[in-house]
């Protein structure tokens, strides 16, 4: 299939071909007629299959098509709510650059950085606003932002957007705009809360389902050392000698974490960087666009954090410690091995993280290969150093109540 057999127009379609774009993504194929056609969606697709452009595309198609009420004046057209800054950046960059040929203005507004810069954008008039939903309530507070004119809403990353506990302002914000309006819901998975969040709020939506999670990580080469938990910082250290080589992302569990691997990294002289929810958003930003730009080829990262963001070039990435949660494992080894490339993970485990790699290997269905030959082994016999709590089970992949709360912390 080709775009044009998409029935996208010839600007859209001369604008990805000058992009190099030579035909749609499965996810495209599926919703872009969809989407064109008006109807509401909620798709399964996670980042990296392309699903930023089957939103986007026939927006500005539509958008395109009825642009005699834009000539009333501008006004928010298709807000785009987005659960981290930095995906919500990334998510306008790709419509700006899809809209070149087009009339349409854009915007993206965040927390962690001044409002006011943010107001003089909305004073000055913006069809297609994406935004983080903390910072959009706030300027709909102040009367900055008005989302009577909104036909489309698209809730990107909801699983992600629900785990950061955004449910009530998700919802708000759908109050927020007309009734009638199409909604399109993307999400990397399909836990029940997104599927009951969208039957509340979508309206016969079809259903489109690219790569189950697991099938990601296929093009994704995986080696895994075992390692005590104390070594861990020596065998990262010989592998970035020895083994790892390119542009690389490497993966820890909290902020704490990431700071401590950061300043080792540095301290042996190597270029990092890193991103994590506690940074401010100028450092973080300026992090990412070091690492994009190429002057920087290490970035260190919370998972949260690195979500949704679309990073080329990734050769590497390292679990340097491994997700409890065995999705988590496929988002993060998905971001290399991209469009057809193969890229590798390397996954440090620790005794105590046993019981996370088995329920990782469940959910792929793969034993990962095991290298044994690097001077930081792990006792075979070493046991798991799992704390249990008396009468509490530990459930690898499941998280209590407790861990739910803190979980704003540790990110
Ligand atoms: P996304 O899943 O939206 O994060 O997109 C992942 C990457 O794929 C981005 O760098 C897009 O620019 C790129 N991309 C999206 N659609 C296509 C396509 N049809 N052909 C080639 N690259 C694409």
């Amino acid at each position: 299939m080709e775009f044009k057999d998409l029935k996208l127009n010839k600007p859209l379609v001369r604008t990805l071909v000058q992009k190099g774009y030579e035909q749609p993504t499965l996810v495209q194929e599926q919703v872009i007629p969809l989407v064109l056609e008006g109807k509401d969606v909620i798709a399964s697709a996670q980042t990296g299959t392309g699903k930023t452009a089957a939103f986007a595309l026939p927006i500005l198609q539509n958008l395109y098509d009825r642009q005699d009420s834009s000539k009333r004046g501008r006004k928010v057209r298709v807000l785009v709510v987005s659960p981290t800054r930095e995906l919500a950046i990334q998510i306008e960059e790709n419509f700006k650059s899809y809209a070149e040929s087009t009339v349409l203005r854009t915007a993206v507004v965040f927390g962690g950085t001044s409002i006011e810069p943010q107001k003089k954008l909305l004073d000055a008039g913006v069809d297609i606003l994406i935004a983080t939903p903390g910072r959009l309530l706030d300027l709909h507070k102040q009367e900055m932002v008005n989302l009577n004119f909104v036909e489309t809403l698209v809730l990107d990353e909801a699983d992600l957007m629900l785990d950061m506990g955004f449910i009530d302002d998700v919802k708000k914000i759908e109050r927020l705009c007309p009734s009638e309006k199409q909604i399109l819901l993307f999400s990397a998975t399909m836990p029940h809360k997104v599927v009951q969040l969208a039957e509340t709020i979508l309206k016969n939506p079809e259903k489109v389902e690219v790569a189950p999670t697991s099938s990601v990580v296929k093009t994704v080469s995986q080696v895994l050392y075992y390692t005590p938990k104390p070594q861990k910082i020596e065998l990262c250290l010989y592998l970035l000698r020895n083994t790892i080589k390119g542009n690389i992302i490497i993966f820890r569990r909290t902020k704490f974490g990431v700071d401590k691997l950061e300043k080792s990294l540095l301290k042996n002289g190597y270029k990092v960087d890193s991103i994590h929810g506690d940074k401010p958003q100028s450092e973080r930003q300026d992090a990412m666009n070091r690492f994009k730009k190429g002057e920087v080829n290490i970035l260190i990262a919370t998972d949260v954090a690195a979500r949704g963001l679309d990073i080329k070039d990734l050769d590497a990435v390292v679990n340097f410690d491994l997700p409890n949660i065995p999705e988590t494992y496929v988002h993060r080894i998905g971001r290399t091995g991209r469009a057809g490339e193969i890229g590798t993970s390397y996954s440090l485990c620790s005794a105590d993280e046993k019981p996370y790699l088995a329920s990782i290997q469940k959910l792929i269905n793969t034993h990962i290969s095991v290298e044994t030959e690097h001077p930081y082994p792990l006792d075979p016999k070493a046991k798991p150093e799992v704390h249990k709590k008396k009468g509490s089970k530990h459930r690898p992949g499941r998280k209590s109540e407790a861990s739910k709360k803190k979980k704003k912390r540790w990110y």
